[in-house]
């Protein structure tokens, strides 16, 4: 570390110098990523807010009311009128924060002292690392054919150790919904909680229903849901970190809430302690900015895009994996291995992902993300053949 302060001059440019080794998002060339550019009213709310700590709410009663407000708004295109939840750093921590409030239910009134979670095999590894620090079982349930959850396999797997199950709303990988309607039923029949992982879907299911889609209901409708993950900093266009848990009920924070002694408020039901105030804040400001019927415009856009893309690829002779539900394309060319088309690709400057399962390349077709960026996609893998041959 330097010993003598530097000048503030000196602090930027090393700092542009380094910023300008990042990929940008709107070069359109960052395909595999589900977060996207941060809208500029959201830089600056966010820098407004920089000190707000709602670790500490009497503090910031402002700051406060607006996380308040930024639930309820999103509880209202969950369907619930009386959302209890927090904006947190992402959906890592709210899944976090959904499973440890199921298991402090399930040891509350269960007493049961090995417990288990079941979620789909597709469940992101935000449920590996909660499972760990939780002490649960993780139990993966598999997949039918179209990579949703198989019902008969998770009804399979519950045993009386199970405290919670979960679907995913927009998998990570693929972007399909499982049967969360049919999960609502079992968590109701067994006495489970249920957990509707929507960190990625959670911004665009509701708004495409909203103008027509008819995509299946995942949210408060279905009254065996106890909460659901959404990512404001996803389709929500929030800066990161910005990820939102709602419970149905407050006893759910309630029953993982610990007292707080030297601060303004007497509990704490989150994980973090001194807790950044700038992401509500941005989340609100960015909600109002675009309203409802902005996030219907953005999402069916995406949609365009997705469709036009799994299209054009059929016609190149690439396998489309599954008809995408959502603004996700996974694909494959029977006579390149994925990986080496990864590579590829990122050799001619397009920064894909690949799946596990399958293996595949990924696109997830982001707000970023034009038609002319993947008219130039498309061009780029057919040179790619050609040059190969194919
Ligand atoms: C992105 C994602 C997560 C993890 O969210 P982070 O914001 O990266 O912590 C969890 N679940 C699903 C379905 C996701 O797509």
């Amino acid at each position: 570390m330097n010993k003598e302060p530097l000048e503030e001059k000196e602090i930027l440019e090393e700092l542009a110098s380094l910023k300008a080794k990042d990929f940008e998002y709107s070069t359109g060339r960052i395909l595999g990523s589900m977060c996207t550019k941060a809208d500029p009213l959201a830089k600056k709310v966010f820098c407004d807010f920089l000190d707000a700590n709602l670790g500490d709410p009497g503090l910031f009663k402002g700051t406060q009311y607006l996380e308040e407000e930024v639930i309820k708004d999103i509880g209202s295109f969950l369907s619930i009128d009386s959302p209890f939840g927090n904006i947190v750093t992402g959906g890592t921590e709210a899944n976090l924060m959904a499973m440890r409030a199921a298991r402090n239910t399930a040891k509350k009134n269960k007493k049961i002292e090995s417990p288990e979670i079941i979620v789909p095999k597709s469940a992101h590894f935000s449920f590996e690392k909660a499972s760990d620090i939780l002490g649960l079982k993780l139990i993966e349930a598999d997949l039918d054919g179209n990579y949703k959850l198989s019902i008969n396999s998770l009804k399979e797997n519950i045993t009386n150790n199970t405290i919670a199950i979960v679907g995913v709303a927009g998998t990570t990988e693929l972007g399909v919904i499982d049967p969360i309607e049919e999960l609502s039923e079992i968590a109701i029949e067994n006495d489970l909680y249920l957990h509707v992982d929507a960190a990625f879907g959670g911004f665009s299911i509701p708004f495409l229903n909203n103008i027509g889609y008819k995509l299946p209901q995942f949210d408060f409708r279905l009254p065996g849901v106890s909460s659901i993950t959404v990512d404001p900093h996803k389709m929500g266009l929030a800066p990161i970190p910005s990820g939102c848990i709602i419970f149905r009920e407050k006893k759910y924070l309630d029953i993982m809430s610990v007292e707080a002694p030297y601060l303004t408020s007497k509990e704490q039901s989150t994980i973090v302690g001194t807790r950044l105030g700038a992401p509500a804040a941005a989340t609100w400001a960015v909600m109002k900015y675009i309203g409802s019927e902005g996030y219907e415009t953005l999402a069916n856009e995406c949609m365009i895009n997705t469709s036009f893309l799994a299209d054009a690829l059929h016609k190149e002779d690439f396998e489309v994996v599954v008809n995408p539900e959502l603004n996700i394309v996974a694909f494959n060319h029977p006579k390149i291995p994925t990986d080496e088309l990864a590579n590829i690709l990122e050799e001619e400057g397009w920064m894909v992902s690949t799946s596990n399962y399958p293996k595949a390349i990924r696109i997830v077709i982001m707000g970023h993300i034009s038609h002319i960026h993947l008219v130039d996609f498309l061009s780029t893998l057919r040179k790619i053949k050609s040059n190969l041959n194919i």
